[in-house]
């Protein structure tokens, strides 16, 4: 899996089956830290868990609240109707080796729309308040 580094720290991005939060981002100080990424995260929702979860990892000292504001502000403006058409090809682009790779069959994580609210918690994980839509409790 790939990592994000700020500021010279460097966490693991990790993909965990049946996270008890959506995201999780381990502390600054810690030894081989890591990102914590639901599985069964897409779209959107995605994009607002890894910006909410990075977005600590950068901020640490940052209140939950504003940084629930600020990734859910980011993960939107990425998917307005009018923005998104722009990233689309470069994703495409992007996914395009790993897509070959499997003959075309479905990717592990493939881009498609997940919904769902985040909460707040002290050591600024993302806790679920509820699940997302269509996916199992
Ligand atoms: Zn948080």
């Amino acid at each position: 899996m790939q990592n994000v580094t700020f500021f010279g720290k460097r966490w693991r991005v990790e993909w965990v089956e049946g996270l008890p939060e959506l995201g999780y981002c381990e502390k600054a100080d810690k030894v081989d830290k890591r990102v914590l990424l639901d599985s069964r995260l897409r779209g959107q929702k995605l994009v607002e868990v890894l910006v909410h979860e990075c977005t600590h990892a950068a901020f640490w000292h940052l209140d939950e609240e504003f940084v629930r504001e600020f990734a859910d502000e980011i993960a939107k403006a990425l998917f307005h109707k009018d923005m998104a058409p722009y990233f689309l090809k470069e994703l495409t682009a992007a996914a395009a080796p790993k897509l070959g790779a499997k003959n075309g069959q479905e990717t592990k994580h493939p881009v498609s729309e997940a919904r769902g609210s985040t909460g707040s918690s002290r050591q600024g994980e993302v806790v679920v308040r509820e699940a997302p839509e269509g996916l199992p409790d």
